[in-house]
């Protein structure tokens, strides 16, 4: 008797673009399985609007599955436990997967897991699905592997897989695993959605791409939006990078601008998530450790706190989290400033505000996220160090004050010229501390005096060993470039 092959979904909800997919095929009779982990949810950086999203990625997995004949088989508890279940019962031979980046916890899930494997005899086949290399000894062979990889043919669905089918279990409440979230506006997850949003952006919402990806109002629109759909696999980086290359030209200098600025940001992409790779630790230590003990460890809880709601008092911070809080979105330069406003103005450290924007992120990715963190706080002892003022942000990216009115209504009355500023307002008295919280931080003194301490850390490790090891790790010799890819396949353009 065959003995059937356990395809193990992760971060990679789709059929189509699937390599594991693909090998679990040709190894035997499938059983396309997916863990709810109660113990990856209950982790600081996961979120009710993730799970939500996710949610309804499984349900269109499962009728894609069912496309091809496969039950999809739903697991909740301990991956380890589930998969001895799954061997003991039915003498599984094989587990199949991709290759994760994830945080700190799914690292040593999976560490357990190959553990559990070798002593199960079980072989773990992990196969990669983005321009990610694991064990990558050497940096400066990173760009052709990944450009490589970007050129080799999207993959359709396998032909003929066949599969076992099982009891599979209910999807649990939001309650059960303690996720509570209110985010009314989040995208919805599922391959069609993955497809619509790729689709309109590189046939009409692109055109704006580089002249509005920065505005709070028009960023929603002209970015791509395809941000959870990649992070939870609903679409393959290289379905994308190839789609964005196939996209048909002719339509301008803005139109090929918009294009050429996607592929770098789709290649940065797997720049930072390399870094994750090759160093998994950066989750939770400073990437240089001259910056550990730059700010205190114990955060101020009334500032935390403040700048979560999005009640510091400063305008256009309040703005971006209220509207991140209720989308899950934000555009890049104003998840920068969030970050930089968190990290130098109000002092705190990386570690206690970098878990707030993962769980309003719907796209959370880790491989992203806490390289930027980082980046954005200045504790990598390489990056440049950008403390964004946020009035002039508030003043340059809205100058109308329409996205600040919009998620402030209580600053509906103040006039333009104060919108990012009430307190100089004559009227401050009839709305600060009433309905509008006085600024946590004169912001101009705040940023004199945190630009100070991070250049004095920075100007005391200057040359020495450390820094230098990082720069010559981290740092790309040349900017990661676009891949060049063969025009896309036909099967990405026929699911359009
Ligand atoms: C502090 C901070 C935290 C961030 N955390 C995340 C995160 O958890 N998940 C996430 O997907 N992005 C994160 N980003 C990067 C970026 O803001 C988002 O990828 C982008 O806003 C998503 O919207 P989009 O898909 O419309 O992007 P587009 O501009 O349309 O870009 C297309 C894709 O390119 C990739 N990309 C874009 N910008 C970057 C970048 N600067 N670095 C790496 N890849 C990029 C993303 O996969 C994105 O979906 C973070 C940025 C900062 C400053």
């Amino acid at each position: 008797m065959e003995r059937p092959v356990i395809l193990w979904f992760k971060r990679d909800l789709r059929v189509q673009d699937h390599p594991a997919l693909h090998h679990a095929a040709r190894l035997g009779p499938i059983i396309p399985l997916y863990i709810v982990e109660p113990d990856l949810w209950a982790e600081p950086d996961a979120s009710g609007r993730q799970y939500a999203f996710v949610r309804d990625c499984l349900e269109s997995l499962r009728e894609d599955l069912a496309g091809l004949g496969l039950e999809l088989v739903l697991r909740v508890g301990d991956a380890v436990a589930v998969l001895e279940d799954l061997r003991a019962r039915h003498k599984v031979a094989h587990l199949v997967s991709h290759e994760e980046t994830g945080n700190l916890w799914s690292y040593a899930r999976d560490r357990r897991v190959a553990a559990w494997a070798r002593g199960q005899g079980v072989r773990w086949h992990e196969r990669p699905q983005s321009g990610v290399v694991r064990r990558l000894g050497n940096r400066d062979v990173w760009q052709g592997a990944r450009d490589g990889f970007m050129r080799t043919p999207v993959l359709g669905p396998p032909e003929g897989a066949r599969g076992l089918v099982l009891a599979t279990d209910d999807l649990p409440s939001d309650e059960s695993l303690g996720l509570s979230d209110f985010c009314p506006l989040r995208q919805k997850g599922g391959r069609g959605a993955a497809l619509r949003a790729l689709e309109s952006f590189l046939t009409t919402r692109g055109e704006r791409y580089q002249r509005a990806m920065s505005s709070p109002l028009d960023g929603a629109r002209a970015c791509s939006r395809i941000s959870p759909h990649l992070a939870f696999g609903t679409l393959s980086l290289r379905e994308a990078v190839q789609a964005g290359a196939a996209a048909p030209g002719g339509r301008g200098p803005d139109w090929a601008r918009a294009m050429r600025s996607f592929q770098a940001r789709l290649a940065w992409r797997d720049h930072f998530m390399q870094k994750l790779e090759d160093e998994p630790e950066i989750e939770r230590r400073c990437l240089h450790p001259a910056y550990e003990g730059l700010r205190p460890r114990d955060a101020d809880a009334a500032r935390l706190a403040a700048w979560s709601r999005g009640e510091t008092g400063l305008p256009f911070v309040d703005a971006c989290m209220r509207s991140l809080l209720a989308t899950g979105w934000l555009n890049f330069r104003m998840r920068s400033m969030l970050m930089a406003v968190a990290s130098y103005h109000l002092w705190l450290d990386w570690r206690s505000t970098g878990p707030v924007l993962a769980r309003a992120f719907t796209d959370y990715e880790p491989g992203i996220h806490w390289p930027q963190v980082q980046m954005q706080s200045g504790t990598t002892g390489m990056n440049t160090i950008r403390i964004y003022n946020p009035v002039k942000q508030g003043l340059d990216q809205d100058p109308t004050g329409e996205f600040t009115r919009r998620w402030l209504p209580e600053l509906h009355g103040v006039p333009d010229a104060y919108l990012q500023r009430p307190w100089d307002w004559p009227e401050a008295d009839r709305l600060l501390g009433r309905g509008y919280p006085a600024p946590i931080v004169d912001p101009v003194a705040a940023a004199r005096a945190a630009r100070e301490a991070v250049w004095a850390c920075r100007r005391a490790h200057r040359g020495d060993e450390r820094t230098a090891q990082i720069v010559r790790r981290h740092a790309s010799r040349k900017r990661p470039r676009r891949a060049r890819p063969k025009a896309v396949s036909a099967q990405l353009s026929l699911d359009l």
